[in-house]
C-alpha cells in the first residue's frame, strides 16, 4: 500500500512533517511546500496510487477511499472560500508530461483572490480543433475508450 521511496508515503507515515489540514483514516490534506498561493491545499488518498489512471475500482474498500479524496477535495474547497478564498482552482496532474512531480495521486486545491496575478495553467484554445468533422471524430473515440472501460469496470451505465 506505501511506497517507501515515495515523499507523500512519508508524510503520511510521520517520516517527514506536513502543515496538516485534515486526516482520515483513508485521506490526508495538508498545505504544499511550495505554494502557488497562500492556502494552496493537498489532498491525498493514503493508498499510493501512482496516478488516477491507477485508481482500482475492485474492492469496496478502494472506492470509498477514492470517493473519500473527492469529498474531501470538495469540502477544503468550501472551507477556503468561506475563509479567504474568492475562488478556488483543482488541479491535478498525471505523469511527468502532465507536470506530475510526485508519484503519489495528488489533487492540488489553489485558493484564488480577486484578481490575484495567479494565472490557470491551461491555455484556452490551444488545441483547437480544424474542423467540425476533426471535433466530430475526437468525440467518437473517446466516447467509444470510456464506454469500453466502463463495460470493462461494470460500475455505471
Ligand atoms: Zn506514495
Amino acid at each position: 500500500m506505501h511506497d517507501p521511496n515515495c515523499v507523500f508515503c512519508k508524510i503520511i507515515a510521520g517520516a517527514i512533517p506536513c502543515a496538516k489540514v485534515f486526516e482520515s483514516e483513508n485521506v490526508l490534506a495538508f498545505l504544499d511546500i511550495e505554494p502557488i498561493e497562500k492556502g494552496h491545499v493537498l489532498v491525498i488518498p493514503k493508498r499510493h496510487w501512482p496516478c488516477i489512471m491507477d485508481v482500482p475500482v475492485a474492492a469496496a474498500e478502494d472506492i470509498e477511499c477514492a470517493e473519500e479524496v473527492m469529498y474531501l477535495v470538495r469540502v477544503v474547497a468550501k472551507a477556503l472560500c468561506r475563509d479567504f478564498a474568492t475562488g478556488v482552482n483543482v488541479l491535478q496532474a498525471n505523469g511527468p508530461c502532465a507536470g506530475q512531480t510526485v508519484p503519489h495521486l495528488h489533487f492540488h486545491v489553489v485558493p484564488r483572490i480577486g484578481c490575484d496575478p495567479v494565472q490557470p495553467v491551461w491555455r484556452s484554445g490551444h488545441g483547437q480543433y480544424a474542423s467540425d468533422a476533426e471535433r466530430a471524430g475526437y468525440a467518437t473515440r473517446i466516447a467509444a475508450a470510456v464506454a469500453t472501460i466502463i463495460k470493462e469496470e461494470d460500475l455505471i451505465g
